[in-house]
């Protein structure tokens, strides 16, 4: 498991299993030459493959269901809306280790120190002498020591030197012991005070007060701008849950990104909080999944891949920042997590809310249909006032290095007063470009229709897109003139800020100065400490994060975006601006925010500026009906790729033959045509697109499509994938 099959496969019970055998249960089967581990989907009485060759699964691995009925469920529907291999979409819904057959109560190696060992463990005692002449087994007893409840032996990797071996050591010198614990064990709670929650304003007591008066499912729509107190809103809905034994599920775009929010989550419930997403090793993963399905976690925070955790008793959902991009899967099993949170509660019959300051337009037109119950905080939470907001003309203050003066000048001006200011760039690397100005040629990707970005303090040429990396050249490959670096990227204005602002500390953060896990809970400290007042970034910015001593917000490039070719590119951007204009000014001071342009008649941004996003969205839902692009209209993308362009051209001719004939004239098909990168990777891209007004004939178009596609001569010759309600179309 998985394995890349459409379809699911009948077999008899395991020998003397037949009356214990119920979906959701994953059964050792012979498949091909080897054995599988699959999941019992469905239980029938006859098969279509005659009785001789029926086999016998091999054994049943599971005494109850791992997967509980509306996970199950759901799996099934998803597997038939985004027209998915259903094993791969199961294999997405089970962690690692219960993919190759664990058992979900599997036990752990633990270590744990002996009297003596926590005597030696303490710096200065007579006991640590013992050690004195060997630091790296003092090392690995002080991190053993220091691990409530035992240090799982599987983490004995992560220190530095031959742990297992000094572990080993310690083991006969009598220092430490070896234990076992159950791997599902729930993190010992962290040792802090409840924290009392504040009481709510009239807005936000609304919106409690709705959602716990629902009974059953319902959506709402809690449409709060930044710093209205959505946060403090799921909180007291989640308090009374929790309290009487439920369990609530609260997904989140990027928590990596955002540990205060867990840490605001845990200090609210200090008992029975789990967090689940990628940045987890397989181990944790397991333990936080089970503690969910076994109902010891009351509250799972996870990303887009949470909302397949089992739960035993849901009292609700919440999907925090619901128009953020991230909930949509961009490859393989292209499910939008959101979407599914729908689903989901439907089935369980529980309330949904969805939280944004900037909310898609789809869950706003849900909203004005009656679909989504409306809920909104207009204003910010406690005192702090709406940040002022307000364009700099690029053409008559022409910027140095990506900074003009106006916007030096109100840095200058917001230090002066004690505040600090955020910038905010969303493109990592110094210059995206490096240009000969003798011959025009520009540095690009061998592998990529792209161009190489120049990161000048490693002193190398990147491509953003397939990660291939060289040396900067010194001249210009074409003609020996001399190449110059042309456009922004966040490590030039992080140049420019410092010499502007020589004595000024500044935190950068993007992808290159955050890659280590905890990196970015460092740096942003330094800037809430105060220790540093200019920060600068990228998109991970504007995820959720709280910066009270933030009181300039400038955005050095809102051209970015702004002529994009994707129907959602406006959307986008009106989300980004709104989001990192929502950092200005939380608690108790003023905020201002300042956005550089060389359009400052741009309809879009005159729009956003002078009348916010809601003035925007009711715009920009109107020219989206009038296009008949989503949500007027259901979408699906196939998109091809291939080495030889001929072979992914003729892919999809085929393709789009076979949709032709089988597509009534209520799904429009639009091209084949190149993909808006054409070459990546090394890799021809090309893709078609189904548009319908309404789903069911687009579905019932990709469900006759999706065979026929497979059985293709062509198919393996490339890498194809349906995507349907494709959050971007290129
Ligand atoms: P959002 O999630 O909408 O950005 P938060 O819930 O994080 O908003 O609230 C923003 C700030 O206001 C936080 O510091 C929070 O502690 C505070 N806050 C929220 N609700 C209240 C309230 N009712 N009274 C006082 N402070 C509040
Ligand atoms: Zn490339």
């Amino acid at each position: 498991m998985p394995a890349p099959v459409a379809g699911t496969f009948d077999y008899l019970p395991p020998a003397g299993a037949a009356g214990a055998c119920r979906p959701g249960q994953r059964v050792r089967v012979p498949f091909g030459r080897g054995t599988r581990i699959g999941v019992i989907v469905g239980l029938k009485a006859t098969s279509d493959l005659p009785a001789d060759r029926l086999k016998h699964a091999a054994a049943l691995l599971d005494a109850e269901p791992l997967l509980p009925a509306d996970v199950l469920a759901m799996l099934l529907w998803a597997q038939r809306y985004y027209h998915h291999p259903v094993g791969d979409v199961v294999a997405t819904a089970l962690p690692a280790a219960l993919r190759s057959g664990a058992s979900p109560d599997a036990t752990e190696e633990i270590w744990l120190p002996t009297a003596a060992g926590v005597a030696a463990a303490l710096p200065g005692s007579e006991a640590a002498a013992a050690l004195a002449r060997s630091p790296g087994q003092r090392r690995v007893l002080s991190a053993i020591a220091a691990a409530p409840g035992g240090f799982a032996g599987s983490e004995l990797g992560n220190l530095p030197g031959d742990a297992r071996r000094l572990a080993a050591q310690l083991e006969e010198r009598g220092f430490v012991t070896r234990g076992e614990r159950q791997t599902a064990a729930l993190p010992a709670a962290a040792d802090v005070d409840p924290e009392t929650p504040p009481a709510l304003n009239a807005d936000q007591a609304t919106a409690v007060a709705a959602i716990q008066a629902g009974k059953g499912f319902s959506t709402f729509l809690l449409d709060g701008v930044t710093g209205s107190g959505k946060t403090e809103v799921y909180l007291q809905a989640i308090a009374p849950l929790v309290a009487a034994g439920r369990q609530c599920l609260v997904l989140v775009p990027e928590i990596s990104l955002t540990p205060q929010l867990v840490a605001r989550f845990r200090r609210r419930f200090p008992a029975g909080v789990v967090e689940f997403h990628s940045g987890l090793t397989d181990t944790e993963r397991l333990r936080a999944w089970s503690a969910a399905r076994r109902g010891e976690a009351r509250l799972v925070i996870g990303t887009r891949s949470a909302i397949f955790v089992p739960l035993v008793a849901p009292g609700l959902i919440v999907v925090d920042e619901e128009h953020d991009a991230s909930y949509k899967q961009q490859e393989g099993f292209r499910y939008s997590a959101r979407d599914l949170a729908v689903w989901r509660a439907r089935e369980l019959g529980v309330p949904l809310v969805l939280g944004s300051a900037t909310p898609s337009l789809e869950s706003i037109e849900n909203a004005k249909a009656g679909r989504y119950q409306p809920l909104a905080l207009p204003a910010r939470a406690g005192s702090a006032g709406a940040p002022s907001v307000a364009l700099i003309d690029l053409r008559r203050h022409p910027p140095t290095d990506g900074l003009s003066e106006p916007l030096r000048a109100a840095i200058a001006r917001h230090l002066a007063a004690g505040g600090q200011a955020l910038l905010y760039l969303n493109r990592r690397g110094f210059a995206p470009t490096l240009l000969c100005p003798d011959c025009g040629a520009v540095v690009g990707c061998e592998r990529c229709d792209a161009r190489m970005v120049l990161h000048q303090r490693a002193g190398r040429l990147a491509c953003h897109h397939c990660g291939a990396e060289r040396p900067v050249p010194a001249t210009c490959a074409e003609c020996h003139g001399e190449l110059v670096p042309v456009g922004l990227g966040t490590e030039r204005i992080e140049a420019a800020l410092q010499r502007a602002f020589p004595d000024e500390a500044i935190v950068r953060i993007d992808r290159d100065t955050v890659r280590r896990r905890g990196e970015i809970g460092r740096q942003l400290e330094r800037v809430r400490a105060g220790q540093a007042r200019l920060l600068m970034g990228t998109q991970m910015l504007t995820k959720g994060h709280d910066f009270p001593g933030v009181t300039l917000v400038g955005i050095i490039d809102a051209d970015q975006g702004l002529f994009g070719t994707d129907f959602r590119s406006s959307e986008r951007l009106a989300q980004s601006f709104i989001q990192v204009a929502g950092r200005a000014g939380r608690a108790d001071r003023p905020g201002e925010v300042l956005l550089q342009t060389l359009f400052p008649d741009h309809p879009l941004l005159r729009l956003l500026v002078g009348e916010g996003y809601a003035a925007f969205a009711r715009a920009a839902l109107e020219e989206r009906q009038a296009a008949g692009w989503p949500p007027f209209a259901s979408l699906a993308l196939l998109r091809a790729e291939a080495v030889g362009e001929a072979d992914v051209f003729r892919f999809l001719d085929a393709a789009r033959a076979l949709a032709g004939a089988a597509a009534g004239a209520d799904v429009r098909i639009l091209g084949p045509a190149p993909a808006a990168m054409a070459r990546r990777s090394g890799r021809h891209r090309g893709q078609l697109v189904l548009q319908a007004a309404t789903r069911q004939p687009l579905q019932r178009l990709l469900a006759r499509l999706r065979p026929q596609l497979d059985a293709l001569p062509d198919h393996r010759r490339v890498r194809w994938s349906i995507d349907v309600d494709p959050v971007e179309l290129f």
